[in-house]
């Protein structure tokens, strides 16, 4: 399964106490003996976007704040906001906030409906 830099063969090798709280998995060569390690990933995936007050990924992405609706006033969610993150919008709470990550439902039904063909040469 596993390649070392040299071209050979790593083997799957019993972790130590400590290596199994750090590691997932740990190789040892079997030409050069060097050791490799997976590190243990995280439970939740974070490719997706999630709501910050329910954690919901169930968001939808927006073009213009909402003033009904919460927007969030934390500093992190401004500043992706000024550098052009999403506005994305939690459908359960009902809270808004700017994200650069995907929204995991694909509901992107204001921006398809908008058409984004703006050509600026007119
Ligand atoms: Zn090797
Ligand atoms: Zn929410």
């Amino acid at each position: 399964m596993a390649v070392c830099a040299c071209g050979g063969r790593s083997v799957r090798i019993r972790r130590r106490f400590w290596q199994r709280a750090v590691y997932q998995s740990v190789y040892r060569c079997k030409a050069c003996r060097q050791v490799t390690t997976n590190a243990k990933r995280s439970q939740t995936p974070s490719e997706f976007s999630a709501c910050p007050q329910c954690g919901t990924t169930q968001l939808r992405v927006r073009r213009k704040v909402d003033r009904i609706d919460t927007l969030s006033t934390s500093l992190v969610s401004r500043l992706k906001g000024l550098l052009g993150a999403e506005l994305h919008h939690c459908e359960f709470c009902r809270f808004q906030f700017y994200d650069f990550k995907k929204v995991e439902s694909a509901k992107e039904n204001e921006s398809q409906l908008g058409g984004v063909s703006q050509d600026s040469r007119a």
